[in-house]
């Protein structure tokens, strides 16, 4: 069976769906996108996806392609028309199709694609048994990361360093020393007695949907959130570390650049705030 991508109003096999060679995604990066993890067949946390899609248009200028709840139906019909009972849905918003001209073209409908793809459930869990290392890097993006934008490039660079050097994510540090988030995930610590640390999200990083859900976690578990800069050396003697991401959820670190986190093992706390995420992310039956 082959894959089925939504294009701009038709749902195509992969090899068929295309867009135009003018569209400003393309061209320019001038577009936005939103990973929705799968799993049990359900969308994850839809509508803090939807709501930051929102935000990253909005701010961007950038009109919806169709009314939400009609995105919701699309996303729905690519993860079912695939089979993905656990993998991923990607959405992609563009400025839409003009001839090449930096400022804003008028009267052009946005471009969206969706695609859906599946995932092992099982390899993220086995990762997460052996926990992943990350590299840190200086920080070289834009200051508006905070808008989900497609253009990743030091993302890309960043990534490609970290899997050079044997792992799996990059942290982007600040001229301070601060651990800011990684290439495609946010960051966090466990401090010695317990409190979970990550970074504030108004500015200089992306407010994760599966950060901001990991708080609804924290509260149930009891756990207390501290939103404040951490550095690296804080993290490398801290008792756990952790990323999170729609598609990882919270993944242990036990490595930072060759450094082992506490004794090199996954620790308790990011197992439990794991184990207990499905149960409070809001699901949407695909
Ligand atoms: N930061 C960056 C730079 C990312 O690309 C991602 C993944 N989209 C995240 C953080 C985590 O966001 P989410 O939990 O919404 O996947």
């Amino acid at each position: 069976m082959p894959r089925i991508a939504y294009v701009n109003g038709r749902y195509l096999p992969h090899r068929d769906a295309a867009v135009h060679i003018e569209d400003r995604g393309y061209q320019f990066a001038d577009g936005v996108y939103e990973v929705c993890e799968v799993a049990h067949g359900n969308l994850m946390d839809a509508t803090r996806h939807l709501d930051r899609l929102d935000r990253s248009l909005r701010e961007l200028r950038i009109g919806w392609p169709m009314h939400r709840s009609a995105l919701v139906m699309v996303m729905r019909e690519v993860v079912t028309r695939n089979r993905v009972r656990s993998g991923l849905v990607y959405v992609q918003v563009t400025r839409g199709v003009a001839s090449r001209d930096f400022v804003f073209p008028e009267n052009v409908a946005p471009s969206l694609v969706v695609t859906a793809k599946k995932v092992d459930p099982g390899a993220a869990a086995r990762r997460a048994e052996t926990g992943i290392k990350v590299i840190t890097l200086p920080e070289n993006r834009w200051e508006r990361v905070d808008i989900k934008s497609v253009g990743l490039l030091p993302n890309v660079l960043a990534k490609q360093s970290a899997k050079e050097a044997g792992a799996h994510e990059a942290w982007f540090v600040d001229t301070e020393g601060n651990v800011k988030e990684g290439g495609s995930s946010n960051a966090w610590i466990v401090t010695k007695d317990g409190r979970l640390i990550t970074r504030p999200a108004e500015f200089g990083i992306l407010r994760g949907i599966t950060r901001t859900t990991l708080f609804d976690v924290a509260e149930k578990l009891g756990l207390t959130i501290e939103e404040r800069g951490f550095s690296v050396a804080e993290a490398k003697a801290a008792r756990e570390a952790f990323i999170s991401s729609a598609t990882t959820i919270a993944m242990p670190v036990v490595e930072i650049d060759g450094t082992p986190v506490a004794n090199g093992y996954p620790g308790s706390v990011v197992q439990s705030l794991r184990q207990a995420f499905f149960d409070v992310a809001e699901k949407t039956p695909a």
